[in-house]
């Protein structure tokens, strides 16, 4: 035993036989010498670590000559290495059909957007400096009146995403005061952002009104008292009560607030500034129509209907804006300059309503018709086909695709799937295999057939999708 243990570990090479392999040279183009020979003095010393631990490892090593041993760890070197990569932010494809997919990044962006990215980061910006005084200026301007003029709000500012558009505006307004809010409006947005939650921890008072299927003027009427600071709507975007309901239209809760003297505000959740009935889909309130019924806030987000970059967007009364601006959170919850530059741009195109479905991909992509998905559908059928041959059956199906996003939720957008199947793998093997590929591939199941939905995968992202299935295949 004891003699098996010795006899491993002199079998070791040392470490600067090993790096000069090779094979491990051509890692060390790859990772950089400094990674490497600290991932390598990780191998070895599990490696001893295991020797000592394992008798069976032990007395199977034993067998291995000097040459043998080295290769094994170069092996686990690079296993390491690749699992050291494998975590980190990158391009996956997105082959589910759900547009707003909030794990996968939600909004693709513009290259419009993309450019403006590069351009104010390549070098400097005016990010924080007035042109035209020469001296300090401030980050919210650049955006001010491109939002005012699209949602017809007096005022608008913008910070890190809708969550703190809230927590920011109700820890100015209603701090230590009451909100009220309907129990039909509870919403939980996912994870950890729950309304309820979010006005805790901005420092106010939650009043619950009505029930959770019907919540009436009076319920409002009622409950307000001077404590209360603020009526909180909040647009139940990702899901609905149907049947028995009814909830007060927001113009009515704005005249209740302007009799008794209190704020009113709607989160609107995925705020759109274009009209979805005229690509198809189900109403949604747009911005300029809440601003339009005389709310004093409005919160939406910039990454869901709006197609832009991850943002809250505050709107509305020019007062409030200033308050919230000088609330010390504010700093805390700004946008940087990439945020703002992506969001310029995706806002000009707004400014050009006849360009806004063609430039924003999330509006491009939900606009799709089934006879174009079709077509897309056939075009990546072939294009699987012309490399692989029979090495996978396939089918153009038809699916069902979302907003998602806590977008319309109740939108069953019809699409094309290419269902797969390939020879000796199960449906959940080859989901896994697409999914572990250098460039993953994302996609569902449906009635055991992995399925590529081919609305939220880009023309230029098929020969991702057939480089993967030759991969595999291999
Ligand atoms: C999505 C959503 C939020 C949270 O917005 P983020 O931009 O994801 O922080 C808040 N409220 C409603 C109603 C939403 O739909």
């Amino acid at each position: 035993m004891e003699n098996n243990l010795h006899k491993a570990l002199r079998t070791i090479a040392p470490m600067n036989e090993i790096l000069d392999h090779g094979e491990v040279i051509a890692l060390a183009q790859i990772h950089g010498r400094t990674l490497l020979s600290e991932t390598l003095t990780e191998v070895i010393n599990d490696y001893r670590e295991q020797l000592h631990n394992d008798h069976l490892f032990r007395d199977t090593m034993s067998h291995l000559n000097r040459q043998e041993v080295s290769m094994y760890l170069i092996e686990k070197l690079q296993f390491k290495l690749k699992e050291i990569h494998s975590t980190g932010l990158k391009k996956v494809v997105n082959a589910t059909g759900i547009v707003l997919h909030t794990n996968l990044g939600r909004a693709p962006l513009p290259s419009e957007a993309i450019d403006e990215i590069r351009k104010v980061n390549e070098g400097y910006s005016n990010l924080e400096f007035d042109l035209e005084t020469g001296s300090r200026g401030s980050r919210h301007v650049h955006i001010e009146s491109l939002l005012t003029h699209l949602t017809g709000a007096e005022s608008a500012m913008v910070v890190n995403n809708n969550a703190a558009a809230v927590f920011i505006s109700l820890n100015t307004l209603a701090k230590e005061k009451e909100v009220i809010i309907s129990r039909g409006q509870q919403v939980e947005i996912g994870g950890s952002f729950r309304i309820p939650d979010i006005i805790a921890s901005s420092g106010c008072t939650m009043m619950e009104v009505g029930t959770t299927n019907k919540t009436k003027y009076r319920d409002y009427a009622q409950a307000i008292s001077e404590n209360t600071a603020l009526l909180l709507k909040v647009h139940t975007s990702n899901y609905k009560i149907c049947g028995f309901t009814e909830e007060v239209p927001l113009q009515d809760l704005v005249q209740l607030g302007r009799e008794k003297n209190v704020l009113v505000m709607e989160d609107l959740g995925s705020g759109s500034l274009y009209d979805l009935r005229k690509i198809g889909l189900t109403y949604e309130p747009t911005v300029q129509e809440v601003i339009a019924s005389g709310v004093d806030l409005v919160t939406f987000s910039g990454d869901k209907l709006l197609g832009g970059p991850q943002v809250g967007v505050i709107a509305g009364k020019k007062e409030l804006i200033e308050k919230i601006k000088n609330n010390p959170f504010a700093r805390v919850v700004r946008c940087d300059k990439s945020t703002i530059a992506a969001l310029t741009a995706i806002l000009n195109i707004y400014l050009k309503p006849e360009k806004v479905v063609e430039e924003i991909p999330v509006l491009k992509m939900l606009a799709l018709k089934e006879d174009e998905l079709e077509e897309k559908a056939q075009d990546l059928k072939e294009q699987i086909n012309a490399l692989l041959g029979d090495g996978c059956q396939m089918e153009v199906v038809d699916v069902y695709d979302e907003a998602g996003g806590g977008s319309l939720p109740d939108l069953q957008l019809k699409g094309k799937a290419i269902s797969l199947t390939v020879e000796g793998l199960s449906a959940n093997q080859l989901q896994e295999l697409l999914r572990k590929e250098s460039t993953p591939i994302i996609c569902r199941i449906v009635k055991d057939k992995v399925l590529l939905n081919v609305r939220t995968i880009s023309k230029e992202e098929f020969p991702l999708i057939t480089q993967a299935l030759m991969n595999i295949m291999r």
